[in-house]
């Protein structure tokens, strides 16, 4: 469902094994004199430019995420686009962000080592289950105005938030990834240069799309949680439609609907249903800040618990709350 039409716009090359790295060695190693050995393990996906793999650290045995790209791009740009991300990502150390360690090169690749998340995505989770329960939700939602206010208090806007691009720990915890189209946008200025249109068509903020309004600031990721709380919820994505055309008319125009009751595998509160629209302004500066979104009455309703612990189990089920 949802992510996987959603192909990147722009910037993000699509998905040829022209693009990505020919499979790694066995045992990578670090160049300097005394570097580190790894030993690669099994594949754990492949994105528009890079292939992951875990990757055991030989001296003990810790085992971590392996993103592989090709040390030479088939296009500048990518190579600038894959410079930045590492350059923000190396920066960036919170507890629902994905943990970045250190890259290196390696033969004809540059190997990045990751926090290994081995839960899958948010997105995998909501196609085994159709939806998310509200206490999952809220819990998400919380973890991730954690993570988002962390990088808008540091300039950083991620511009590809998505389900897709939500990791999940061992514990089930949130850990944002993929700082593929990350940009630092300090102020206004730096606000009007950001009108490149990048994104995923079904998370694409409006004002991403209208070059003329002047460009875009960190106000697009808050435009994303909307959309993410939205599909969490119900299970598809508000603005889904067969083609990219049709998806950016229903953005600009803020058309989407709620299932009715009788077709829904979930209640959907009415507190559940103005958060998202407050996310989905067309204004971006109306847009409520993560600190805002966490005061929200969604989170704090009659019966609205927010779990301590998720069981991995809820990947494949939904929990049965004590
Ligand atoms: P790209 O930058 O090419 O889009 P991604 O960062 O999306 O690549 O990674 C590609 C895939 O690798 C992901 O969809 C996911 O399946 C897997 N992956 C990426 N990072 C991790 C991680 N930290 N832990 C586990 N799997 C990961």
């Amino acid at each position: 469902m949802t992510d996987k039409r959603a192909v990147p716009v722009t910037q993000k090359p699509s998905s040829t094994s022209k693009n990505h790295a020919d499979p790694p060695p066995s045992r990578v190693t670090e160049p300097e004199e005394d570097g580190e050995d790894y030993i690669i393990g099994g594949f754990l996906g492949k994105g528009g430019f890079a292939v992951c793999y875990e990757g055991t650290l030989a001296r003990n045995g810790r085992v971590f995420a392996m993103k592989v790209v090709k040390s030479h791009m088939p296009q500048k740009k990518m190579e600038e686009k894959f410079r930045t991300e590492l350059q923000i990502h190396s920066k960036m150390r919170h507890p629902f962000i994905v943990q970045f360690y250190r890259a290196f090169a390696f033969k004809q690749s540059t190997y990045v080592v990751l926090e290994l998340c081995p839960n899958g995505s948010v997105m995998d989770m909501v196609r085994k289950r159709r939806c998310l329960s509200l206490p999952e939700v809220r819990r998400f939602m919380i973890q991730l105005c954690a993570g988002v206010k962390y990088l808008h208090k540091r300039f950083v806007a991620h511009r590809d938030l998505k389900m897709g691009n939500l990791f999940l720990d061992r514990n089930m915890n949130i850990k944002i990834g993929d700082f593929g189209l990350a940009a630092m946008i300090l102020s206004d200025k730096d606000a009007k240069r950001r009108n490149t249109l990048c994104g995923t068509p079904n998370y694409i903020a409006p004002e991403v799309l209208d070059k003329s309004k002047g460009g875009h600031t960190q106000k697009v990721d808050i435009w994303s949680l909307g959309v993410i709380c939205f599909a969490m919820l119900t299970g598809f994505p508000p603005f889904q439609s067969k083609t990219q055309e049709e998806i950016y008319k229903k953005v600009r125009s803020l058309t989407y609907v709620w299932p009715k009751e009788s077709e829904s595998t979930n209640f959907i509160p009415e507190e559940a249903k103005d958060l998202v629209s407050a996310c989905l302004n067309l204004v971006d500066e109306e847009r409520p800040d993560p600190d805002d979104i966490v005061e929200h009455a969604f989170f704090n309703m009659y019966d609205g618990c927010i779990p301590r612990q998720l069981d991995p189990a809820c990947r494949f089920n939904k929990p049965i709350w004590l």
